[in-house]
């Protein structure tokens, strides 16, 4: 049938599959529990405007081919030589993309050739989770490209095993579930033993707060061994007490479980796991009835037990919190991995650009490298562009 037989109206014939497919999984905060997930614990991260976008698109060759726009060079891997081990030490970063294809295909998802690029704005190693935003763009790009229909929680596990599998990143799960079930204007009360998420309201606006982020550029890397260590201590210590893990010890068994761990470091990085579950338990309690000042000293207790007890700062980020609490914060803590990254604090949006101001001061009378602050809400989780 000619076009112009066609009655007014007729939709042009069907246009071809679209061969691009972009998604965008954000950053995060975690505002509290930091080291609770791998030991089956809570926290309470959310998701951030920072993100990263993943665009798929077929390939006529057997390759998968990985371009980040914040990279050099396209890294090309064979399909047939997609497993752990594959890519050199220059090219690791791409891992945590050909690691989510290498996850789909051990599921039993089998495809052709495919190219990959992302672009993202999640400062790297500071604490915000640029590796989840990656992984997880990727995961639901290639599950939309490919029409597999995973849902949410095959979407985390599948960004989790590329990094802790392909990758070798022993992270322990909260990123990927922040950056995948992320909500506006809430936090994810993320129970880390049944990965059941509960968001929790978190309107700063609404309760006329801000939350300032520094990105304090101290180096911060969770591949050097200090982020094992500290998980091999955990385990260690739910050993020894005699539970599944150490989220399974509430603040009533504190006592009897310092008293019977052996050795004072196996305490500190215990009593840290022990009290952040309840702290960040504690928080959520008062965030469900809008209590959103009154979770700063329950932000402050965090960072104090990050210094003391599990020893993760460092002096620039403890500086940046002691600033953020002298110019008038509610409360303030360190997010993320730790041994630098980020710090946030929960403030007046009248405050926040001199507490910022004063925390580039210190850090130039120190000869610090000068730290760079952005205020954050929460957002969605992962969706696609169009
Ligand atoms: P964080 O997740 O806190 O930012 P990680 O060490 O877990 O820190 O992850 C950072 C790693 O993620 C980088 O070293 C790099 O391998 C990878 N990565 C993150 N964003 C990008 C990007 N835009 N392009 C390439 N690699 C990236
Ligand atoms: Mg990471």
């Amino acid at each position: 049938m000619s076009s112009t037989s066609e009655p007014a109206g007729t939709p042009e014939p069907a246009e071809a599959e679209p061969v691009e497919c972009t998604w965008r999984a954000p950053g995060r905060v975690n505002l509290i529990g930091e080291h609770t997930d791998y030991n089956d614990g809570f926290c309470l991260p959310m998701a951030i405007p920072h993100g990263c976008t993943a665009t798929v698109s077929p390939l006529a060759e057997p390759v998968l081919e990985v371009v980040s726009v914040q990279r050099e060079g396209p890294v090309e891997i064979a399909l047939d030589e997609l497993a752990p081990g594959a890519l050199s030490d220059d090219d690791e970063w791409a891992g945590y993309v050909a690691g989510v294809a290498w996850a789909l295909r051990e599921r039993g998802h089998e495809f052709a050739g495919l190219s990959i690029t992302v672009d993202s704005d999640v400062p790297v190693g500071a604490g915000l989770s640029s590796s989840a935003a990656l992984g997880c763009s990727v995961a639901a790009a290639l599950n939309d490209h490919l029409g597999l229909g995973l849902d949410r929680p095959e979407l985390v596990s599948v960004a989790r095993q590329a990094e802790n599998d392909f990758v070798g990143a022993p992270t322990g799960g909260m990123d990927q579930l922040a950056s995948i079930f992320g909500e506006r204007n809430r936090v994810l009360l993320c129970d880390m033993r049944t990965l059941d998420v509960e968001p929790v309201p978190f309107d700063l606006e609404a309760a006329g707060l801000t939350l300032l982020v520094i990105d304090t550029k101290a180096p911060h890397q969770l591949t050097d061994g200090l982020y094992g260590e500290r998980r091999d201590a955990c385990e260690q210590a739910a050993r020894l007490l005699g539970v599944p893990a150490l989220r399974d010890l509430g603040l009533e068994e504190l006592s009897d479980a310092m008293d019977r761990l052996p050795d004072e470091t196996l305490r500190k990085r215990a009593r840290h796991v022990i009290t952040e579950n309840d702290r960040t338990l504690a928080c959520a309690d008062l965030l469900r009835t809008g209590q959103l000042r009154q979770i700063g000293p329950l932000l402050t207790a965090s960072h104090a037990s990050m210094r003391d007890d599990f020893e993760i700062t460092v002096p620039e980020v403890d500086l940046a919190v002691e600033v953020l609490l002298a110019f008038g914060a509610f409360g303030a803590r360190m997010t993320g991995g730790g041994f630098g990254g980020c710090v946030i604090g929960l403030m007046e949006p009248a405050q926040a650009r001199a507490a910022a101001l004063a925390v580039v001061a210190a850090y130039a009378g120190r000869d610090y490298v000068e730290p760079v602050s952005f205020t954050v809400t929460a957002v969605d989780g992962a969706h696609r562009l169009d």
